[in-house]
């Protein structure tokens, strides 16, 4: 079994991308109890590898480095973050941010590159984190050509994988996301399975991981039907209900 895990914020806010630390440390010793190997994408994606789990976080809100990077380091264990580029310094409040989203402070680079130095791999999210859908081919080629070479420039490593605003892409997308990356993430909920194309990686989003019960073995028969159920009523509503957030 393999999964890819999203977070968000690393805080005790309780929001809707909310992840608590105790929360973390929490699933992170369950993963070690369970030697549930916690590994980068480029291993994870292997088809050799046949267990283990990936973490991300999406945006780069300033609790990944306050809050998030002391629990990995104690702990050894790689991350990705997939960072907007255009937000470092700022603010998630990005120009197709719905209004009632929550506002969050952003990493600065130098907190980018301190992560970067400790195991966390800073991929691409785009620069300015558009709803991809309403840019011509030339627009998105740039938001991802911007967004890489700030990355390249702060941290001396390209990115090489990529998580698409609001979980938002179509076929188009998806191409020309290949085109620029080795793997790109989705906001479907669900485990990593062989079939799965490298261009649409469904993902665990922590907001599903919040109770002790379901993480205490994220691979046991009963946390992935309570993922699947999960899963199954997201599609029936017809959309993914937190993605207008993410
Ligand atoms: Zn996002």
């Amino acid at each position: 079994m393999k999964a890819i895990i999203t977070f968000h914020s690393i805080d005790n806010d309780g929001g809707l991308l909310s992840y608590s630390p105790a929360q973390f440390s929490y699933l992170l010793d369950h993963l070690a109890d369970r030697k549930i190997p916690v590994l980068p994408l480029s291993q994870l994606l292997r088809s050799d590898i046949r267990r283990g789990v990936c973490l991300t976080f999406d945006d780069g809100m300033v609790s990944v480095f306050e809050k998030a990077l002391p629990i990995l380091r104690e702990r050894g264990m790689p991350a990705h973050l997939f960072l907007a580029s255009a937000a470092v310094g700022g603010s998630n409040q990005w120009a197709s941010q719905p209004g009632d989203a929550p506002v969050y402070p952003m990493l600065d680079w130098s907190q980018l590159e301190v992560l970067s130095d400790n195991g966390v791999l800073i991929d691409a999210h785009t620069h300015s984190h558009p709803d991809l859908r309403d840019l011509p081919d030339d627009a998105i080629r740039e938001e991802f050509q911007c967004c890489d070479e700030a990355i390249k420039s702060r941290t001396g490593r390209a990115p090489e994988y990529f998580a698409y605003p609001y979980g938002f892409f179509d076929h188009r997308i998806k191409r020309l996301a290949g085109e620029h990356y080795h793997a790109s993430m989705t906001t479907q909920l669900g485990y990593l399975q062989a079939e799965n194309r490298a261009s649409a990686l469904p993902r665990l989003d922590s907001y599903y991981l919040r109770s002790p019960f379901w993480v205490r073995d994220i691979f046991s028969d009963r946390t992935r039907s309570y993922i699947g159920a999960r899963a199954a009523m997201r599609a029936v509503r017809g959309k993914f209900w937190n993605s207008s957030h993410a």
